[in-house]
């Protein structure tokens, strides 16, 4: 660094009144005037008579930009976000407000768009971590000349963590963009019609009983081009037995408190997953059960993925504390069926590859050249198109600020794919972060399901 900016920081550091962390966030910025950031917030600290608090931090994607956000005991009700350029030309003012007679709640109103928040405390490494659901939201598309095109609504479906999502013309024509229903008779549908940015559309349509038994019929296209597919059905016999059907493909599946046996079509056995070793050598009887349980959800070619890269399968009583150790085989989790097959996502890609540490593994889905050129295409289109408070419900698969996250964000959008292309997202948590994946991420879950 040249002496020059070092000045410039030390100078900022002592008159702008921002932490440590903003400053260096500051700093960070492409070109940053320092000068004129420091004029600016100047100008806002006076507007406020000095007191005011700021925090800031540099766009994940735009480097020559950040965001400020401020708060003041004027007006302790809101905090403003404004996004700046390097030349601290202000380029967008969102708000955060509370929700009447929701104290966990809270609302972002941004140009075009309104999201309603919620904060969970959630038990983490012995911690307590803050995460943040989205709850709903609307949003107003526009062409370039402002004119609307259509509203989005997203709202709760009456099934915990799944939203309704539809799309309002200006007409008041309605469509759907994902309907979730639940019969008297406790049969789950959910349907989805999503389109990307770029056109490409995903169809789909889940049925789940209260049996168990379920079936998925997922088509994604461009152009009416058909991409990829995927149609597989999971029938529930007797608590012994399941019809499993892979596109057409039909097996058998046998269930002993030992074992979980698959048959093909001709009854030759295809694979057998060995359930004492698995299971019941790693958890107490009571958890062991509710394991074998959830297995019993699984069609026969999650099982085949089971039977050769899984070795040791435990009970957690912490949802979101799930893992999994690539390079043990091992997956630590609930019995909450999405969160598993996202943890089976991980072994899938990882487990062969990775002496110890998982971060370094070479995934044979999640460093194959051809998913980071598609996930990258989408991920453009994406950063493009959303602000920050939509970036920031899949912030966990878009993070490519160092090498580290990066190679995460790839693993994480493979792991979460894969899982929600064996079955739709029906976890009771971060619902939008899988549907958003979903919607706008539709070419790399075409790779997943062709690979
Ligand atoms: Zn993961």
């Amino acid at each position: 660094m040249k002496n020059l900016e070092i000045n410039g920081l030390v100078k900022f550091a002592k008159t702008s009144g921002l932490n440590g962390y903003s400053i260096s966030e500051i700093a960070k910025v492409k070109d940053i005037d320092l000068n004129g950031a420091l004029k600016a917030i100047g100008k806002i600290k006076k507007s406020h008579n000095g007191d005011v608090v700021f925090f800031a931090e540099k766009d994940l994607y735009d480097p020559d930009k950040f965001r400020l956000m401020e708060w003041s005991k004027v007006n302790d009700k809101e905090v403003l976000i404004k996004t700046f350029d390097n030349k601290m030309n202000l380029i967008s003012t969102d708000k955060v407000v509370p929700v009447a007679g929701k104290p966990a709640q809270s609302k972002i109103i941004g140009k075009d768009f309104e999201v309603v928040l919620e904060g969970h405390a959630v038990p983490k490494d012995g911690d307590v971590e803050r995460m943040l659901e989205s709850i709903s939201e609307t949003r107003q598309i526009r062409d370039k000349d402002g004119r609307l095109l259509r509203t989005e609504y997203l709202t709760p479906s009456e099934i915990d963590g799944l939203h309704n999502w539809k799309v309002v013309m200006p007409d008041g024509t309605v469509k759907p963009i994902i309907d979730v229903k639940k019969s008297k008779n406790g049969i789950l549908t959910v349907t989805k019609d999503m389109e990307a940015l770029d056109g490409t559309v995903t169809k789909s349509k889940y049925r789940k009983l209260p049996d168990g038994s379920w079936a998925m019929r997922l088509n994604i296209s461009k152009d009416g081009k058909i991409l990829s597919g995927r149609n597989v059905k999971h029938k529930m016999i007797s608590a012994n037995e399941a019809e499993s059907t892979i596109n057409g493909k039909k097996y058998r599946v046998l269930y002993s408190s030992d074992e979980i046996k698959l048959l093909n079509a001709k009854g030759e056995t295809d694979c057998v997953i060995d359930l004492k070793s698995l299971v019941d050598d790693n958890n107490t009887p009571e958890n062991a059960l509710k394991l074998k349980n959830m297995l019993k959800e699984c069609s026969a070619d999650e099982l085949q993925v089971i039977s050769k890269k899984l070795k040791t399968l435990e009970y957690n009583p912490n949802k979101i504390d799930a893992f999994a150790n690539c390079s043990a085989g091992k997956v630590s989790t609930g019995d909450d069926i999405f969160i598993f097959r996202h943890e089976m996502g991980h072994i899938d890609d990882l487990f062969g590859t990775v002496e110890n540490d998982c971060a370094m593994g070479r995934g044979i889905y999640s460093t194959a050249q051809e998913f980071v050129d598609i996930y990258s295409q989408e991920l453009n289109m994406f950063m493009k198109e959303f602000p920050q408070t939509q970036r920031q419900y899949v912030d966990y698969f878009i993070n490519h600020s160092n090498l580290e996250t990066s190679i995460q964000s790839f693993q994480e959008t493979a792991a979460e794919l894969l899982a929600s292309n064996k079955s739709p997202d029906i976890s009771r948590l971060l619902g939008t972060r899988t549907e958003y994946l979903e919607r706008y991420f539709p070419q790399t879950r075409s790779y997943l399901i062709n690979a």
